[in-house]
């Protein structure tokens, strides 16, 4: 079978080698005679992964003992409830920059709970930069952003500042780049974009935060609940852990600086050519591009039909995923930690070819 480059949004690449320990481990889990996916979550194996993903987490970002790991289900979609219940405090009131539909969707959440906030928007604009400049009132139990924006193609390049308790939906970014998360309260991503398999959420949240709500939480939504029990209060996604831990080693082996600079140069590679090709054109502020998700459309004036025949042409070359979101269309390369600098060049090769051809 030909190796496909997979740009997709995610489900999305994750490191080969992953891969084989993985369906290694679905066979016979480290000699055990047993399946990973057949065995107790409460054995000393499992309980060892666990905590193994947990400790690798805080490693890789420099924590120490103030922040607590918790790996849950229900994706980044139930966190932003999550997060919300679990920030509210005496003003009942959480504050959101709203920089595409994730981030819209998180403070609806908000607005549900009744203390969802807009701080700042990009809306008008579909979303084609993050905004700046903007005054953040003092009577918010919380700020929330969205790091990066996976269907927009935009990211923060630096971190909202405010004296506020600061909380990130960060699933499309995670561990892509070395940040400073003792900047944060409660730092929440879905694994299925960097990390590992869909199905599980990580969270990251400073002790002293839990717990402290002014609304009474639903059991499975209150991270008390999960921290008490070290992620395991109920049955935990074992196999989305586990294949999530084996990324984490991936990526402290690594090194975030590393990792970091490794998706700044792929993604130039490919702005540069964006930029240059006369048959395209890229949808966000410069200064806000993406490192994760690169958008572009045709170029102005440039015939719509060959939005398929472009898809077609990477199709031939064994590029997948480059088709872009229906509210952006056009085109979106997403290239996660996994995709190899190799994989960016033969799109800039086809991108080149098919301007010779088309242009
Ligand atoms: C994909 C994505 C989500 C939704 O994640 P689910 O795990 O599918 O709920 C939320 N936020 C961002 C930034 C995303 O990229």
């Amino acid at each position: 079978m030909a190796k496909i480059h997979n740009f997709s949004a995610g489900p999305s690449i994750l490191p080969q080698e992953v891969f084989q320990e993985a369906s290694q481990a679905v066979l016979d889990f480290n000699g055990a005679g047993l399946s990973i996916l057949e065995m107790s979550h409460r054995s000393k194996e499992i309980v060892a992964v666990m905590d193994e993903a947990r400790a690798l987490v805080k490693e890789i970002h420099n924590l120490g003992d103030d922040y607590e790991v918790l790996f849950l289900q229900g994706g980044a979609s139930l966190g932003f409830l999550i997060s919300a219940y679990n920030m509210m405090r005496d003003n009942k009131k959480g504050g959101y920059i709203t920089t595409g539909s994730w981030a819209s969707k998180a403070l609806k959440e908000a607005k549900w709970l009744g203390g969802g906030v807009e701080v700042a928007t990009s809306k008008p604009e579909n979303f084609n930069h993050i905004p700046k400049g903007y005054s953040i009132p003092a009577d918010l139990d919380y700020l929330h952003f969205t790091s990066n924006n996976t269907i927009f193609g935009t990211q923060f390049h630096d971190m909202p500042s405010t004296d506020l308790p600061l909380v990130c939906d960060m699933s499309s970014d995670f561990v892509s780049r070395e940040v400073d998360a003792s900047k944060f309260d409660l730092i929440y991503a879905g694994a299925q974009k960097n990390m590992g398999p869909a199905g599980t959420t990580v969270f990251i949240v400073k002790k002293d935060q839990i717990g402290k709500s002014s609304i009474d939480i639903p059991t499975m939504l209150n991270l008390q609940t999960h921290a008490e029990k070290d992620s395991m209060f109920n049955t935990p996604p074992v196999f989305a852990v586990y294949v999530s831990m084996l990324v984490l080693r991936w990526v402290k082996k690594h090194g975030l600086a590393e990792i970091g600079r490794r998706n700044a140069e792929k993604s130039s590679l490919l702005y540069t050519e964006v930029d240059r090709n006369s048959l395209f054109k890229g949808t966000a502020a410069v200064e806000d591009r993406s490192h994760m998700n690169p958008t572009f459309v045709l170029a102005d004036g440039v015939d719509e039909s060959l939005n398929q025949a472009f898809l077609d042409a990477c199709k031939d070359a064994n590029i997948s995923g480059v088709k872009g979101h229906r509210s952006v269309g056009g085109f979106r390369a997403s290239m996660y930690n996994a995709l190899t600098i190799e994989s960016v060049q033969l799109l800039v090769d086809v991108m080149k070819d098919f301007e010779t051809k088309n242009g």
